[in-house]
């Protein structure tokens, strides 16, 4: 092929010893950052002891902020803002922002959960953000969360991921009686009021009056010994059921990591990890990691909270100058995952505009859907920058949509972030089954989509 022709490369084809070298280490560093963080709680509370290991400081409102400065906003430990101020006037270069967030598709437990029928005490749950529910039944599964007790303290939960844990089940109907099931349409076979949690089904035998022996009586004083729980503190928790397995290599070549949750952590990985070993401290960056993406990017900490201005308020305030200038001088790489091109499923992505597992970071000038529909779509102008960035710094990306027009589609922060009047896009590594309870992605598009990042705050 001419070099007038565009064509995609591929990172394994082109990698020589040394980019395979870096491409697998770095893979072990986030396998990890996997494992320990399912949840935007647990991910926040990892990244900020990074931070603090890196020397960044809390920052408080009022605080006078100079060139040099490494400091994190920790908002309600759901999400966390981290920045770096440069040595760039910030009027006029303005801030370099690398957006992803922290929180993944996952079921959750009602306020008033626990109920015992025939003999087995259950959990209803409140499913979060767009989930197969099909695929959650018959998987182990973790119970991870936060009870906030009515004297202020905080009881972290996580129990299921250690090998002497116990896990947590969704059932489904044998192959044997259902055929009845087997007919309806694939997103009813299981409903959202199906997803029930199996969590005991041994009765309180040392209770001393016989109706006292329930298995959700055995249940609440085993929550009680554990946790110093009663039922009424559900009411004020957030606990979930996530995939109670950890992140693995795919394939005989280990070419590919299997996890839960790689959206949008496999971005969030990337993210700050940048930031640490950014090559110089020029641009002042500014690193968020949003929660509440999965369901709209709303409240107090998702990304429309206004929080994120009011950082950029007190930058600018900081060295005097305005907040809308400094805004209109930053850019943003709204980074978020998209749909890698599956083989065994051709018809929904169209092959010209698709991004390509292990073919680098897949950059999205627009989501939405129906005609761009709900999407910024970021200016020709905003690409031709980065394309200029990324390959001067050999950076392996590619482009794509989320799927064929009007087979469906999808959002993610951009608009917000561009709504802000800041050049905004997407970009993040190909997923194949996203949303799945077990997802996978290229460890080579992991690490081009790291290099990326640096490349665009250096
Ligand atoms: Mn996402
Ligand atoms: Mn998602």
């Amino acid at each position: 092929m001419s070099d007038l022709a565009y064509k995609r490369t591929n990172v394994y084809e082109k990698a020589d010893e040394k980019l395979l070298k870096e491409i697998f280490d770095y893979a072990e560093g986030y396998k990890t950052f996997l494992d320990e963080g399912k949840t935007e709680r647990e991910v926040c509370s990892y990244v900020v002891e990074a931070a603090k290991a890196q020397g960044y400081v809390p920052f408080e409102f009022g605080m006078q902020l100079k060139a040099g400065d490494k400091v994190y906003y920790n908002n309600r430990g759901k999400n966390v803002y981290l920045i770096r101020i440069g040595t760039e006037d910030v009027a006029k270069a303005g801030i370099r922002i690398l957006a992803s967030h922290i929180d993944s598709p996952r079921i959750d437990l009602k306020q008033v959960p626990l109920y015992e029928s025939d003999g087995i005490a259950f959990g209803k749950t409140h499913y979060y953000g767009g989930i197969r529910k099909y695929q959650w039944a018959t998987i182990p599964l973790a119970l991870h969360g936060a009870v906030a007790l009515a004297d202020g303290s905080v009881l972290n939960v996580k129990v299921g991921d250690d090998a002497n844990d116990p896990v947590f089940y969704i059932s489904d109907l044998l192959p044997h009686l259902a055929a009845k099931q087997n007919a309806k349409p694939l997103g009813e076979g299981i409903g959202g009021e199906d997803l029930n949690i199996w969590f005991g089904n041994n009765p309180y035998t040392a209770a001393a009056d016989d109706k006292d022996k329930t298995v959700k009586e055995n249940l609440l004083r085993i929550l009680n010994e554990k946790y110093g729980m009663k039922e009424s503190d559900f009411l004020s928790a957030e606990l979930s059921l996530v995939p109670a397995y950890n992140a693995k290599d795919v394939g005989f070549d280990r070419a590919l990591i299997g996890s839960y949750g790689h959206d949008d952590r496999v971005c969030s990985y990337p993210a700050y990890t940048a930031l640490f070993d950014a090559e110089n401290d020029k641009n002042t960056v500014m690193v968020v990691l949003a929660d509440k993406e999965e369901i709209g990017s709303e409240g107090t900490t998702g990304m429309q909270c206004a929080i994120f201005t009011d950082l950029i308020d007190e930058i600018a305030r900081s060295f005097g100058v305005s907040s809308a200038a400094v805004r209109s001088k930053s850019k943003c790489l709204s980074a978020d995952v998209n749909a890698g091109y599956d083989p065994n499923y051709p018809e929904v992505l169209e092959k010209l505009n698709a991004t390509y597992i292990s073919h680098g970071a897949g950059v999205t000038k627009f989501t939405g859907a129906r005609g761009k529909s709900g999407s910024s779509d970021a200016d020709a102008e905003y690409v031709a920058y980065l394309r200029k960035i990324f390959d001067e710094n050999g950076v392996i990306w590619q482009t794509g949509e989320l799927g064929k027009v009007d087979v469906g589609g999808g959002g993610t922060v951009a608009k917000y972030i561009a709504n802000m009047n800041i050049d905004t896009i997407d970009i993040g590594v190909p997923v194949i089954s996203m949303h799945a309870p077990y997802e996978v992605v290229s460890k080579a598009d992991v690490y081009e989509t790291y290099l990326a990042f640096k490349a665009f705050i250096k």
